[in-house]
């Protein structure tokens, strides 16, 4: 069982659940109407407002702590957002009364910490597309100490019991702690903690790969010779944002890719997204590693420098998917 009256497990279950439940209120009102005016507002709307949010209640919680999120106040304070910034001032008003542009922007800024020992990584808003279609995104925070995630928590409305996309359902809340397991409970309601298991499946013909809608961010065409040369039949899983890592520890798919584009061979994994989906893979039995097998390190900065892609899997289909990937390169790709 995790210990859920540790102050930080605590802390980060209620942060990212209120960091979700106020980004699912701009989803509903906002998503419209910004869609087709102003560009891609609401997402901005969110990710501040989450981030805003979080940020205030780790100072209040736990002021010496260190916190190292994705976004910062520079673009909201420019004259020409300040309407944008008044709207994120408004919804973080909802949770704290006393919210206002000025010092909204200055909880957004708590995230600015450079990463150290002990320190918070936040995603306020992972999954920017799914979010814009009524789709899967996610509140990931996870608690970095001298390198290895000992904390992950993840909040994602629109999954139902861990795996079922749901639009307007209970929501999904996943918290894991280092040796104590992966567990979850509905977004909205909370209640009794349920364990997160991986697959056992290990034919490959049954492997059902959890892929992102957007192809820009993974090489599509190595997945799939990949999932050819091991003879895949399963249909593949597809979603946005870290939401794809409680799908993958619940047990409903077995593999996770990120490889790198060839337009972008130099790209490399931010923390915030994947931190907490790498203790949540690893508490529910299952194994992440980079292209090359190693472990991801969390100790080099906001980016993990020192790896390569990312796979995470069931354990069971990991050293072949990894050979097999080898075996598929083309032109001098890694
Ligand atoms: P997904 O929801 O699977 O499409 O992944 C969303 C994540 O992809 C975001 O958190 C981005 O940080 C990340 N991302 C953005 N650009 C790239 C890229 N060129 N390659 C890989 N990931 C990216
Ligand atoms: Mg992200």
């Amino acid at each position: 069982m995790i210990n859920d009256s540790n102050p930080e497990i605590q802390f980060a279950m209620e942060a990212v659940r209120a960091g979700a439940l106020l980004a699912r209120e701009v989803e509903r009102e906002m998503v419209e109407p910004a869609l087709t005016k102003e560009d891609r507002s609401p997402v901005t709307v969110a990710d501040f407002a989450v981030q805003g949010l979080i940020g205030c209640l780790l100072e209040k919680t736990f002021p010496a702590a260190a916190l190292v999120a994705e976004e910062d106040s520079a673009q909201l304070r420019e004259p020409e957002a300040a309407s944008t910034c008044k709207r994120v001032a408004e919804y973080v008003g909802r949770r704290l009364a006393y919210a206002t542009p000025q010092t909204v922007c200055a909880w957004i800024d708590h995230g600015n910490a450079a990463p150290c020992g002990r320190f918070w990584t936040l995603d306020p808003i992972d999954g920017t597309k799914g979010f814009l279609r009524g789709g899967q995104y996610a509140v990931g925070m996870a608690l970095i100490d001298e390198g290895e995630v000992v904390l992950g928590a993840m909040a994602c409305p629109n999954l139902s019991d861990a795996q079922r996309p749901e639009s307007g359902g209970p929501g999904t809340l996943v918290i894991a702690a280092r040796g104590q397991g992966a567990w979850w409970q509905p977004l909205e309601t909370g209640g009794a903690l349920r364990p997160l298991r991986v697959s056992e499946r290990t034919d490959p013909a049954r492997m059902r790969i959890l892929r992102s809608f957007e192809t820009g961010h993974t090489n599509v065409g190595r997945i799939e010779r990949m999932a050819a040369a091991v003879g895949v039949t399963a249909e593949p899983v597809r979603m946005d944002s870290q939401a794809k890592y409680a799908v993958l520890a619940s047990g409903h798919a077995e593999l996770l890719l990120r490889l790198l584009t060839s337009k972008q061979p130099d790209y490399r994994e931010r923390i915030w997204d994947q931190a907490a989906g790498a203790l949540i893979t690893e508490e529910a039995g299952g194994r992440i590693t980079d292209l090359d097998g190693k472990r991801l390190d969390f100790s080099a900065g906001r980016m993990l420098v020192n790896n390569r892609g990312l796979c995470a899997s069931n354990g069971r289909v990991h050293d072949m998917v990894l050979d097999t990937l080898r075996a598929v390169c083309e032109n001098g790709e890694r």
